[in-house]
């Protein structure tokens, strides 16, 4: 029997090379761009890349990390920082945009690089906490009461370690005014190995309400064993929520998307968000055109009960939430 890893060993087993990458994947030996390489590094989970098709150049998987020369072609309505978040970054690791929460950029990596990830040109370097910095965070909540909720996100905030995430739980939970911590992660669908007794345990000794909001794109991301971990998670009455984003190539059908839908759901997870794409530099091909956006969710409206219905929205940067397109 194939022991089973460690969340630690599939993260170290992750594989960076392009080298790498081709051997497994032969498809791709002729898309690798070194350029968009440099602007933006490869990264993937072996699990993730097990699910790839080796011989399809346009597998909506392998879409979504490959480093192609198309993402360095200039486009002048995306930008670095498409949601100006460098306006709301009130201490460094701390992002406060929306009145009731705010979001601490506890990691400054990740198990997969997402080649349209909006913060894939963040100033992680100076956004560090650290111990001191998680305190002055601390005293900036302490000072807001009208926040009620934190979000850990990254970088992946699955990637701190059980301890870390144990002492910032019980460190939040002793500011009233505070209801709920959120865990923005794509661990969970990359490397489920995460869901360790001891992470239930930092997330359900804490007064706060626990909610992990996954990232997937495509029903081919989930499996079995991401079904049991969520199903642990909903077990210790852990909310467990997706975020998805439109995207040409990877789910532009609404076969794709529906069936996206119903996966999350027979793995626990209640879709979420299904965002418009953020604009930023590099990530232009996969941009679809709004009318597309448009018939795909009123398709999922008409052949989907409205619990499997994300929201459809758009992040536009001074609006005070995200903005409802459908
Ligand atoms: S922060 Fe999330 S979307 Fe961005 S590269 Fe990391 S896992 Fe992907």
């Amino acid at each position: 029997m194939k022991k089973k890893l460690s969340w630690q060993q599939a993260l170290q087993q992750c594989v960076t090379s392009l080298d790498e990458l081709a051997s497994l994947i032969p498809a791709v030996t002729q898309l690798i761009s070194t350029a968009a390489q440099s602007s933006f590094p490869f990264k993937a989970s072996r699990r993730y890349l097990a699910k790839i098709n080796p011989h399809d150049a346009t597998d909506p998987l392998l879409l979504q990390i490959l480093p192609q020369a198309i993402e360095m072609q200039h486009h002048s309505a995306f930008s670095p920082d498409p949601l100006q978040e460098h306006r709301y970054n009130s201490l460094p690791g701390l992002i406060h945009k929306y009145a009731s929460r705010v979001l601490i950029t506890l990691v400054g990596s990740c198990a997969i690089h997402c080649r349209y990830c909006f913060r894939r040109h963040f100033a992680y370097e100076d956004n560090r906490p650290g111990t001191q910095g998680l305190e002055a965070i601390y005293e900036y909540i302490r000072a807001h009461p009208e926040v009620n909720e934190v979000i850990l996100s990254g970088g992946d905030p699955l990637l701190a370690n059980d301890a870390v995430l144990q002492s910032l739980t019980q460190a939040l939970s002793k500011i009233p005014h505070l209801k709920r911590v959120r865990i923005h992660t794509r661990l969970i669908t990359t490397i489920p190995e995460r869901i360790t007794p001891e992470l239930i345990h930092a997330l359900t000794h804490t007064r706060l309400k626990s909610i992990l909001v996954a990232h997937c794109n495509h029903p081919r991301e989930l499996d079995d064993d991401i079904a049991a971990a969520c199903n642990t998670l909903v077990q210790n009455n852990i909310t467990v929520l997706n975020q998805g984003i439109f995207l040409a190539g990877v789910n532009d059908n609404a076969e794709t998307l529906i069936a996206l839908s119903e996966k999350l759901f027979s793995c626990h997870i209640l879709p979420y968000y299904l965002h418009s794409l953020d604009a930023v530099t590099g990530s232009a091909h996969f941009d679809l055109p709004l009318e597309r956006q448009r018939a795909l969710y009123t398709t999922m409206q008409e052949q989907l009960p409205g619990f499997l219905v994300p929201k459809w929205v758009k992040e536009v940067p001074g609006e005070k939430h995200k903005v409802r397109m459908g």
